[in-house]
């Protein structure tokens, strides 16, 4: 049905007695409480809308405060389910103001005639699910209850104003207004003095349209914020244009980008750019006035790495103390304690300077706390400031606060929702809690939500649970419930995605810190809008993976699972190479595989500075070898690594795990001495093994040369090149030297045999496979030759052997020879440490500034190689040459 057609149709509800019988309530009649009564309207269901507030519009119903305006760019905060309202409605400015935001809501509820569904002035204070009649069951407090199949809570994630927290508000006799809830008439403040209490984005919006009106202003500010300047005015010409060309193909943009605004992923890394071209970046973001842009367009690590996050702080930090005149202002206005967009920036019009006039006055409440509010003023540690009017910019019980309103909310077998979330929420998706049947959240917690444009995602959300409404009436089903290993799984997921972000080095209402007493924890999905799409998908894909579904007079189906155990990143990385559509490495001959090798490694960032890189040769069992060498840039001299490539005893020379050789000098602070043996098929089985043992005796011999430190070696490798340490390591100790220290085995081959359990696991799908490996070893060696040691260390004797480190990856054909190997190592009595990666493949460890998960891995490895070489584990770093702070991963 077209959509200009659904105002016609009749959601049919009907009473009986005091109860009004409907298919789906839905609370809200804001941006997703409106378009969900649409699209349930048109799939054909009976709707009932409750709505506290007298009209449509949700937040933009009640934040009439001066200055009130969206910030994002209102072309991308629009609905896009039907061109025809796209093209219907124009927006007069780039942010436009809460007033017209408001009237683009009334539009909309009149042309599908949305109102008659609506009950205004409503509120609903508790619901029930019955599980004999399967309904859930809504008590209000004006008019009938309700009692419905489907209970939809599209009640906003910043609808539920925080109390002001502060002794004495009771007793001040003058007017108190919180901007989240402005009077509609609006309010004069013309000759009054007034405080403001709040520097987020609603006093940094209203800020500078209070100063011009009142006798004297008073910002009382806790926490500095981050804020740029929006630029107002016409839609900027690029995006209009873009807009314009081709409406169907931005929007799609959106839909699949990081944020839901259609901007591509920045690729730069902020080490490879120069001051002069990070600057002119910023410029460009600070002068574009657009949040999307300054928080994703810089350079690719600005939000995942607190170094390349920081360079971005200290530049806005110049903007502000360019604007604001007095020195001690403009430091107390710039925000110190938290990375920049881990902490929702703001965007303003002549906020800064706004501190220049003389009729306003910050308070540092971090320097003098507010005591209490009196009858006539605000008393902090250090003065007492008489106003007539207070304005509580002090935010909300954000995400979890408008949901809890309804209380009590109960499900299966009694179980509250207060209850069940006592320890923070627990949800699927951010869209269903398990124990509480065909409940669903529109942009709950666990969804990208507040860390999105909120038009992109909740468009997204009504979209999928209609579809999945009218899915289960079409095949029987009744309800519909998350199960708890889904939602674990969820929440396992939500974890390794902070993980990837700085969100969670900040105090905010994203992880509920700005309310007294709220259990903490990041509350929004941080893994992007589009591989979320991507994954409410594969769960419709994978016949509803995570939910039970059951129905009178069908068979129960309860897919059970996780849907993405695989790290975020990770999962990123397997999709771009799926739709790189990259042939199979085995199908190429071994040259074609190096050369194809070798083209690949051209796209992957380039490896940070290290403090020398040099080269040179070696010898090795049966001629001169290259190799190159990391040098740190601390004083030395240091220990040596002597390192080995993974490649599969076929691919790969001294220079293709750069990334991970300058990542490995960089954080354990050692030499790295990275060797081109030899590949087979020119040199098969033991070539490649003979070289690492001679390679190792000739380093070994050469350490002053090398400018090592004397005394032991250590061994490294990935992969074939971890095969080749570990060897080396039986030889080193059968054939009486070199002394080796200590070795490092990522995700070794250790044994011939296919039939392991990671084997079969991982066959495909996790880029190395088990065909390739296949490959590899038919290359390389034998089948006679196989069972030899320096083919299969795993067979060898492992008593006194250097103590190792050994890291092994779940998605892994290797996997289970690893873990193998290192217990067969501890049995034999060496030292070992294991790191069993969760959620990581074969290459992830690796991927240097691909992976970010991985670092945590990475940091583990240094300090292991720190401690064989009996240094102190953690290494001390120091200004330029320190290692990248590390984003914690969830290497387990
Ligand atoms: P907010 O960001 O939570 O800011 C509240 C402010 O009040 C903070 O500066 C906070 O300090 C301060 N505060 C809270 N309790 C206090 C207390 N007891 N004493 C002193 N100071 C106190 O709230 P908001 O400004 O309403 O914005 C919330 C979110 O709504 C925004 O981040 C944004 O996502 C959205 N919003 C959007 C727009 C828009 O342009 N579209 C406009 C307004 C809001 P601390 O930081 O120290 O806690």
């Amino acid at each position: 049905m077209p959509d200009a057609a659904v105002a016609a149709r009749s959601s049919e509800t009907t009473n009986s007695g005091t109860t009004q019988q409907v298919d789906v309530a839905v609370v809200g009649a804001g941006f997703a409480g409106l378009y969900l009564l649409h699209k349930l309207r048109k799939a054909g269901f009976s709707v009932v809308v409750i709505e506290e507030a007298g009209d449509v519009g949700g937040t933009w119903y009640w934040n009439r405060y001066p200055g009130a305006r969206c910030d994002i760019q209102t072309i991308d905060y629009s609905y896009t389910f039907d061109p025809e309202l796209d093209r219907a409605w124009t927006w007069s400015e780039k942010y436009a103001t809460q007033p017209e935001i408001l009237r683009y809501f009334n539009f909309v509820a009149d042309r599908y005639d949305l109102r008659r569904d609506i009950r205004f002035d409503t509120k609903v204070k508790a619901a029930n699910w019955d599980d004999t009649r399967e309904r859930w069951q809504l008590a209000t407090d004006n008019g009938p209850s309700i009692s419905c199949r489907y209970y939809i809570m599209a009640t906003g994630c910043l609808s539920a104003p925080k109390p002001p927290e502060i002794d004495g508000v009771k007793d001040f006799k003058g007017a108190v207004y919180f901007t989240g809830r402005w009077p509609h008439d609006g309010v004069d403040l013309t000759g009054k003095r007034v405080a403001v209490i709040g520097t987020g984005s609603s006093g940094i919006q209203s800020i500078p349209l209070i100063a011009e009106q009142a006798a004297h202003l008073t910002v009382f500010q806790r926490t500095p914020n981050f804020a740029l300047p929006a630029h107002n005015g016409a839609p900027p010409d690029d995006r209009k244009s873009y807009f314009e060309t081709d409406r169907a193909a931005y929007r799609e943009q959106a839909r699949w980008s990081l944020a839901g605004v259609p901007y591509p992923q920045e690729t730069a890394v902020s080490w490879q750019l120069s001051d002069a071209e990070r600057r002119e970046r910023f410029e460009k973001a600070w002068a574009a006035g657009d949040l999307v842009h300054i928080l994703t367009q810089l350079w690719a690590d600005q939000a995942v790495d607190f170094d390349g996050n920081a360079l971005i702080g200290k530049l806005i930090h110049e903007k502000i103390h360019a604007v604001v005149k007095d020195g001690e202002t403009a430091a107390a206005l710039s925000p110190h304690d938290h990375p920049f967009g881990a902490k929702r920036p703001c965007l303003d019009t002549n906020y800064y300077a706004t501190y220049n006039r003389p009729n306003v006055t910050l308070v540092n409440l971090r320097q003098e706390p507010i005591k209490a509010i009196t009858a006539s003023g605000i008393v902090t540690d250090k003065r007492s400031v008489g106003v007539d009017v207070i304005v509580f910019a002090t935010g909300f019980d954000a995400m979890t606060g408008a949901i809890m309103a309804v209380h009590p909310i109960t499900g299966r077998a009694g179980k509250s929702l207060s209850n069940v979330w006592a320890q923070g929420p627990q949800t699927y998706l951010g869209l269903t809690v398990a124990g509480f049947p065909n409940l669903f959240m529109i942009t709950g917690p666990g969804s990208p939500s507040v860390l999105s444009n909120m038009a992109v995602s909740i468009e997204q959300h009504v979209d999928w649970v209609v579809d999945r409404l009218a899915a289960l009436r079409d095949t029987g089903f009744t309800t519909m419930e998350a199960t708890e290993t889904a939602q674990a799984g969820w929440a396992q997921h939500m974890a390794d995605c902070s993980t990837l972000t700085l969100h969670r080095l900040a105090n905010t209402w994203y992880t509920g810190a700005n309310v007294p007493g709220k259990v903490q924890g990041l509350m929004p999905y941080t893994g992007g809008v589009g591989p979320y799409r991507s994954i409410c998908n594969e769960v419709v894909g994978r016949g509803m993976l995570g939910f039970k579904l059951t129905g009178p007079n069908v068979a129960e189906q309860c897919n059970d699972g996780e849907v993405v155990r695989l790290q975020p990143d990770v999962r990123l990385v397997l999709g771009m190479l799926a739709e790189m559509n990259l042939p199979q490495i085995e199908s190429l001959g071994s040259q074609g595989a190096r050369d194809f090798l070798t083209e690949f490694n051209k796209g992957r960032p380039a490896g940070r500075p290290v403090g020398e890189v040099g080269s040179g040769a070696l010898q090795g069992a049966d001629g001169p070898l290259p190799y190159r060498l990391y040098r740190p840039a601390t004083p030395g001299p240091h220990p040596i690594v002597v390192y080995f490539h993974g490649g599969g005893w076929v691919l790969g020379d001294e220079l293709s795990d750069d990334p991970f050789c300058r990542d490995l000098c960089r954080r354990s602070g050692m030499i790295v001495v990275s060797v081109g043996y030899r590949h087979a098929p020119e040199h098969r089985f033991p070539a490649a093994a003979e070289d690492g043992y001679a390679a190792t005796s000739w380093i070994a011999d050469h350490v002053a040369e090398l400018g090592g430190r004397p005394g032991p070696l250590l061994v490294a490798g990935w992969s074939a090149g971890a095969n080749i340490a570990t060897v080396t390591c039986q030889l080193a100790r059968d054939r009486g030297g070199p002394q080796i220290a200590g070795q490092l085995l990522v995700c070794p081959v250790t044994d011939c045999r296919y039939d392991r359990q990671s084997y079969a696991d991982n066959a495909v799908g996790y880029f190395l496979t088990r065909a390739l490996m296949f490959w590899f070893w038919d290359i390389y060696c034998s089948p006679a030759d196989r069972t030899d040691p320096r083919a299969s260390p795993l067979r060898g004797n492992l008593a006194n052997l250097p103590p190792a480190f050994v890291a092994t990856c779940e998605f892994d054909p290797l996997r289970d020879e690893g873990i193998e190997y290192a217990e067969a190592l501890a049995t034999a009595g060496v030292p070992v440490e294991q790191l069993q990666a969760r959620g990581h493949i074969h290459s992830s460890l690796v991927m240097v500034d691909v992976v970010i998960t991985g670092v945590s891995a990475r940091a583990k490895m240094a300090e292991a190689l720190r401690g064989f070489a009996g240094l102190p584990r953690k290494l001390e770093t120091s200004g330029e040459d320190a290692a990248p702070i590390a984003v914690n991963a969830a290497a387990g």
